[in-house]
């Protein structure tokens, strides 16, 4: 079908390029992000449908056909993607992420399988071994990459909701590098020797169990980089489908997602302070940590909350550090009218935003933007790092390891050498969390301990509920 000259196929697949280009590019800011994801997941339908309704085979001019499975397919897809979407908890939203990107590693890996199946039939009946090198490369590449991607991101998934823990062994490194190099050995091999085929099953079983132990060790601050990294992976393993069936839209959103994936993991590095290599062969933040971060650090002290209503309402200049509690309290709207309070009373009210804090990169300004705060407000942490000299009171609310000074001070934390936010400038720091319980990496924090800080325990939720309604009365 054509419309002007022009196959009406290729033209949905441009739309539906252009959409992902565009949505990505909005995806940039808070304020665009929403109408961008659905701008690209819009262009996805098209991209979608036009495949189902406007492919035709090259040689025969067959269309797609297979509809019963195809439309089976979607509906089911279509049912979990809702119900999940609608279901989940916004502090839930980074193990789905997990978990999705992982669906996408998966759909890669059988991609290759099914078509490694046609070409190697097609090997048996004619017996011809020569010319299929280039096809054969595409799919074992897709197989190793949307294995590794899919595995990986299962294991995150449990280690972000808290089911499976940090573990590594002597000799892990070795180990995993060894199974790297046999599934590329066998994916050579097959290259040369399609007609090998048993050896597919070979690569699916070391990219699949190259992906749990390579994520395996990897945890505490290391965790965003991974993630980022393991959605890179699917993004290129998408785009070997792409070259695969000659598809420009799989392979532009591909494309899209593995560079995406790829900028993000060298942003969080460079966050992180830490190169990728070390990310992935150091295990940063596994079972290393010292006795001085995990000894108990003397005492601490509370303030009541009428105390710390009043030490904010005098202040000039207060700066929020939220982390993950945060959001586990769903806290953030009580947030922003806490600080909507503050300024009414001439208070400077900013917030100083860690690129780790909360479960997933960019967790907090998503978290932030939902409850309407001001992107102005928000202050990177550069930025917000100079800005505590000059701060009166810091309100650190459910944030615990981005805020740690043991990165910093002490060589044998697991999170020593990760850029934290240098609250211990400001005048104060009030701590709001339910109890000394530590955070994600697991280790005590040196910062309640020191005399400017006072501790204010409750849910967050409650406890900004309670102050907003304490400085009102001020
Ligand atoms: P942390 O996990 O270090 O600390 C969160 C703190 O919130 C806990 O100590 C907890 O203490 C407190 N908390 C929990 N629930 C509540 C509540 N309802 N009200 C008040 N406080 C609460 O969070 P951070 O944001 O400081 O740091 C993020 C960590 O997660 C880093 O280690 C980072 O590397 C890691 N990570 C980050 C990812 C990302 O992409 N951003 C991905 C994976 C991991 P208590 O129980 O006492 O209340």
């Amino acid at each position: 079908m054509s419309f002007m000259g022009l196959n009406l196929l290729t033209i949905a697949y441009l739309l539906g390029s252009i959409s992902f280009i565009l949505g990505l590019k909005m995806l940039s800011s808070p304020a665009t992000a929403r109408k961008g994801n659905l701008l690209a997941a819009a262009g996805m339908g098209i991209a979608i449908l036009a495949t189902i309704f406007l492919y035709r085979d090259n040689e025969t001019g067959e269309p797609l056909g297979n509809y019963g499975w195809i439309f089976g397919g979607l509906l089911i897809g279509t049912v979990a993607g809702t119900l999940a979407a609608k279901k989940v908890k916004m502090t839930a939203m980074p193990e789905m992420v997990s978990l999705f990107n992982g669906m996408g590693g998966a759909c890669a890996a059988l991609i290759s399988l099914v078509e490694f199946s046609h070409i190697s039939g097609s090997i048996q009946r004619s017996g011809i071994h020569e010319g299929h090198g280039g096809t054969v490369l595409i799919i074992l590449l897709g197989l190793l990459i949307g294995s590794i991607s899919f595995s990986g991101s299962m294991l995150a998934w449990g280690k972000l909701n808290g089911k499976v823990k940090d573990y590594s062994f002597a000799g892990q490194n070795v180990l995993n590098l060894l199974m790297l190099a046999l599934a590329l050995v066998a994916t050579v091999w097959l290259v040369i020797h399609p007609e090998s085929s048993y050896l597919i099953y070979v690569v699916l079983l070391l990219s699949l169990i190259y992906g749990i132990m390579f994520v395996l060790p990897i945890g505490g601050a290391d965790m965003p980089v991974v993630i980022s990294l393991l959605n890179s992976f699917t993004g290129v393993a998408a785009a070997c489908g792409g070259f695969l069936y000659d598809n420009k839209v799989m392979l532009t959103g591909g494309i899209l997602v593995g560079a995406a994936g790829t900028l993000l993991t060298i942003l969080m590095c460079k966050a992180m302070n830490r190169s990728l290599k070390n990310v992935l062969i150091g295990s940063f933040g596994a079972t290393a940590s010292g006795a001085a971060a995990t000894s108990a650090q003397g005492h601490y002290k509370e303030i009541s909350l009428s105390d710390a209503a009043t030490v904010m309402a005098y202040a000039n200049k207060v700066m929020i550090v939220p982390g993950y509690g945060l959001a586990v309290a769903q806290a953030q709207h009580t947030c922003h009218e806490l600080e909507k309070i503050l300024t009414e009373k001439g208070v400077d009210v900013a917030y100083a935003i860690h690129p780790v804090a909360g479960r997933m990169p960019g967790h907090m300004n998503v978290l932030l933007a939902e409850a309407d705060v001001a992107y102005d407000k928000l202050q990177e942490m550069e930025d917000a790092n100079e800005g505590f000299k000059n701060t009166d009171v810091v309100l650190v609310l459910g944030a615990n390891d981005v805020v740690n000074p043991a990165a910093k001070t002490d060589p044998a934390s697991p999170i020593f050498g990760m850029p934290i936010l240098d609250v211990e400038l400001a005048k104060t720091v009030i701590v709001n969390k339910r109890s000394m319980k530590p955070g994600y990496a697991g280790i005590e924090n040196g910062l309640f301990f020191q005399p400017k800080t006072s501790m204010l325990f409750g849910d967050a939720k409650k406890v900004l509920q309670d102050l907003c309604s304490e400085i009102k009365n001020i």
